[in-house]
């Protein structure tokens, strides 16, 4: 499925790494390698109109055209869970810089609390990859994106692995100029918060701190 403000990216290997993702015996470390992988495959899909400044490249043996990305990347995950989709996208992306925004969820609220921002100075003139596994209330993911509005940034998208449709639509609600880019949409949230079927907390699978 897509339209211009949510992609779900329709890939087999997505799929299958999804479903490793959601499997409640997966053990950590095979948890972490897929969201990596996943990251890396949603990164892809999100990339893919990026602008690039032709070069003339010379090979060992003849000169030929060639393409550098004409603008800055910056991948901006959202503390905690973010940190495994950076670990994978950082590994195709090594010149990136890197921004840090923690938000927590207030268990009984589920308002979003900042506690940590720190963003690289160039946002303005990058392309920004705010990443979260979970587009779940939509909470955090419309604070992370204010926080980034007002620092200048002006080219945004929301990469997640999976998105409820109540968290897509507050978070179009609040911020209709950011696209988001996803492996699924599930159907509902519980009481906490939580995606069903979801794949858990993904912090907690990622860090092994469940
Ligand atoms: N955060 C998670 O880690 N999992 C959910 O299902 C929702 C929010």
């Amino acid at each position: 499925m897509s339209n211009a403000l949510v992609t779900v990216v329709d890939h087999p290997l997505i799929a299958a790494g999804l479903s490793i993702l959601r499997a409640r015996t997966t053990a950590p470390d095979v948890f972490r390698r897929h969201l990596q992988e996943t990251s890396i495959l949603l990164f892809a899909e999100a990339s893919k109109n990026f602008a690039t400044t032709p070069i003339e490249v010379e090979t060992p043996l003849a000169s030929c055209a060639g393409a550098v990305l004409a603008r800055p990347i910056v991948l901006v995950p959202i503390l905690r869970a973010g940190l495994g989709m950076l670990d994978g996208i950082q590994r195709v992306a090594p010149d990136a810089a890197i921004g840090h925004i923690g938000i927590y969820r207030d268990a009984e609220t589920l308002r979003p609390v900042s506690y940590f921002e720190r963003v690289p100075v160039n946002v303005a003139a990058a392309e920004i990859l705010l990443l979260d596994p979970m587009l779940a209330t939509g909470n955090s993911a419309c604070e992370a994106s204010s926080i980034l509005k007002a620092q200048g940034a002006r080219s945004i998208q929301f990469l997640c692995v999976l998105a409820s449709p109540p968290g897509i639509e507050q978070f179009h609600r609040e911020h209709p100029d950011i696209p988001i880019v996803t492996a699924a949409i599930d159907p509902e949230l519980d009481d906490h918060g939580y995606i069903v079927p979801g794949l858990g907390d993904a912090g907690d699978r990622y860090f092994g701190t469940g």
